[in-house]
């Protein structure tokens, strides 16, 4: 995992607290996925999703620390479902993410500015 300074989500974590993160059950730990099943909640037969997120604009339940303030961090980091593993701060061509800018502006954050390293990318979603 990045370090803090390279890292801006290590510092961030207004996307855990504004989607609401759905998953295919299949993705939960007791049908044969990683997800931790007491942290998500059932919303058919076959979605699922974290639970807090229900309503869309709550905060994801494995969310641990403070939103904008260095430490926050996932739970279940190697367990989390898809949406949260594809979700990119960078996009491929280094360009920053524009929903991740928006929801950056939304608790304060400064915008991020275009990396020249794709690598980034990966960041701790
Ligand atoms: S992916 Fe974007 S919104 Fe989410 S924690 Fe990282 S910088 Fe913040
Ligand atoms: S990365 Fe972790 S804390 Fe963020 S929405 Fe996904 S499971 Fe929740």
């Amino acid at each position: 995992m990045p370090d803090d300074a390279s890292n801006p989500c290590l510092s961030c974590g207004a996307c855990c607290k504004h989607f609401r993160i759905s998953m295919y059950i299949g993705e939960m730990a007791g049908h044969g996925g990683t997800v931790p099943d007491e942290l998500v909640s059932k919303v058919n037969p076959v979605i699922a999703c974290m639970k807090g997120t229900e309503a869309g604009a709550g905060r994801c339940v494995a969310l641990l620390g403070e939103v904008g303030k260095p430490g926050i961090g996932c739970a279940i980091y190697a367990q989390r479902p898809t949406p949260c593993r594809e979700y990119r701060v960078w996009l491929e061509d280094g360009s920053p993410n524009p929903d991740c800018q928006r929801l950056r502006a939304n608790i304060g954050l400064p915008p991020l500015q275009a990396t020249c390293c794709t690598h980034a990318q990966a960041s701790w979603l």
